[in-house]
């Protein structure tokens, strides 16, 4: 059994009787859609065409809001409804940017994440979805796809139909007849500045992404919903102070195992640790304080899907911390270099997992295109240098400048050229994430309001140039006689990568999924 939907636009009137009976069905709160109609117009008057587009769940057969929700709170049923379990929700909202059709939402009430189940309840008991028995024209069908004999199956079978995005890969099982290719591809049409009924108030990442897109458009908004940037400040700081926490073990490692430093060194063997686990606190702080549900986040270890990057994460976190927390005990009790070696290596290994994670999380977003570039595991990697190298040489600067000391050695050395090969190689790539030739409208869109748009100007002052280019030049030229400048070159060096951290996170959800 497969239920899907097809929804006839050759009959459908844009009356919203089906959004009014699925809120009163479901008790949706005001501003929150379990379905919804837009509008879009296309031409120029005289000659313009309005058309509708009845939005919701497509209940994919892939679907990837299931894949990347880390404690089972959405699942699919044996007859292919895709549902949901608010009493196991988190809250993390991963969902919502797995999900290319802006499905989801949070629940105010209950802080966890809903959207249509197609009536469940109902079709339990054999009776048909509220929007189905709403519809006053019969444009929204019902039933079971696997039934060669059912109304649904026999118009799949006979009519041309569309799905929505199918380049995504999720195989909808909502099929629309006779709808507009431009009304279903919220990639090719712009807000023009207000509704039929209304002027809206946009915020200004919106309204830079709406002109933007509208050189390109090939129609017009007129009646819409609001589109949510669930992530926020919180997320862009918590790969921040991941690339910290992980960077600073990796050095410590690097230069312990490749022989840069001899003996016991204060800043790998001590300082380096306690910076790593420090940030890492950080970052487990930032990550349980995003949770819209934060009392549950325990259920990601304790009821993990394994499917999910969050439950990997989480798990490559913890291993993470034990071993970093490990090594530097470990050195209170013993000095054996043999142990403290292999600690190590496993360390770097584990900490070079913790930097590049989330590149896999940020693929599992289905939605948002721009954060599927193929090099972001590499750049997170040298994100993670480039943070260590930073924080590190901060340590040591301050530590010369209390002690009246020059900069030298071969720890300043190291992390000398450490500092300036991933400023140079954080540079490429992120200008590379930026400028890559793309295909994709919604990634093109994405990377235009970073070079063009709203993003543009903190992108290459604050990350470009007071971020990359001058901390570059200072470290080329050398700290050595001047401890004070190497703290704020660092300081600008950290503050340009959470910058860029802030924009990556929010340009990838600033072009709209429906
Ligand atoms: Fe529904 Fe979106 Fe999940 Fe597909 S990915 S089943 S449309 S919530």
């Amino acid at each position: 059994m497969k239920y899907g939907f097809v929804i006839d636009h050759r009959k459908c009137i844009g009356c919203h009787a089906c959004t009014i009976a699925c809120k009163s069905e479901h008790q949706v709160p005001v501003g929150s859609f379990r379905t919804w109609v837009k509008y879009i117009e296309e031409g120029s008057y005289p000659d313009t065409r309005r058309h509708f587009a009845v939005l919701r769940c497509n209940h994919c057969e892939n679907a990837p809001c299931v894949t990347i929700c880390p404690v089972r709170a959405l699942f699919k049923r044996d007859n292919g409804i895709v549902d949901f379990d608010g009493d196991r929700c988190i809250g993390c909202k991963a969902c919502m940017q797995a999900c290319p059709y802006d499905a989801l939402y949070i629940n105010p009430n209950t802080n966890t994440a809903e959207k249509c189940n197609y009536c469940a309840h109902r079709v339990e008991n054999l009776i048909e979805p509220a929007c189905v028995i709403v519809c006053p024209v019969q444009a929204i069908i019902s039933g079971d796809l696997d039934d060669p004999s059912s109304h649904i199956s026999r118009l799949v079978a006979t009519e041309s139909t569309l799905v929505r995005k199918p380049e995504a890969r999720t195989n909808p099982k909502l099929y629309y007849i006779e709808a507009s290719d431009t009304a279903l591809r919220p990639a090719e049409q712009s807000h023009a500045g207000g509704y039929i009924w209304s002027e809206i108030q946009m915020d200004a990442i919106a309204r830079d992404a709406q002109a933007l897109a509208a050189s390109e458009a090939k129609a017009r908004t007129t009646y819409d919903v609001s589109h949510d940037r669930p992530w926020g400040w919180k997320v862009s700081a918590y790969l921040w102070t991941k690339s910290i926490s992980a960077g600073a073990f990796l050095l410590a490692a690097i230069a312990i195992l490749f022989g840069y430093v001899r003996g016991q060194n204060w800043l790998f063997n001590s300082a380096a640790p306690q910076v790593a686990l420090v940030f890492l606190g950080l970052t487990l702080f930032l990550l349980i304080a995003d949770l819209k549900r934060p009392e549950r986040f325990l259920r990601i270890l304790l009821w993990p899907q394994w499917k999910s990057w969050l439950v990997v994460g989480g798990y490559i976190l913890l291993a993470y911390g034990a071993i970093a927390g490990g090594w530097l005990l470990l050195q209170w009790f013993t000095t054996d270099a043999d142990l403290d070696a292999a600690v190590v290596g496993v360390g770097g290994v584990v900490a070079a997992a913790a930097a590049v994670y989330s590149a896999f999380l940020f693929r599992q977003a289905r939605g948002r295109v721009f954060w599927h570039s193929p090099i972001v595991a590499f750049h997170l990697f040298v994100q993670a240098l480039l943070a260590g190298a930073a924080a590190l040489m901060v340590v040591l600067a301050v530590d010369s400048a209390l002690e009246g000391n020059l900069l030298f050695g071969s720890s300043y050395v190291f992390l000398q050229y450490e500092l300036a090969g991933s400023l140079v190689a954080h540079l490429i790539l992120m200008t590379g994430e930026v400028f890559m030739p793309e295909e994709s409208a919604e990634r093109k869109r994405a990377a235009r309001l970073i070079s063009h748009g709203i993003f543009a100007w903190r992108f290459w002052l604050g990350c470009v140039v007071i971020g990359g280019l001058i901390p570059l030049a200072m470290a080329i030229r050398g700290f050595e006689q001047m401890p004070a400048v190497a703290i704020p070159a660092c300081v600008a060096a950290l503050a340009g990568l959470l910058l860029w951290e802030h924009i990556w996170v929010q340009a990838g959800q600033a072009v709209p999924l429906s």
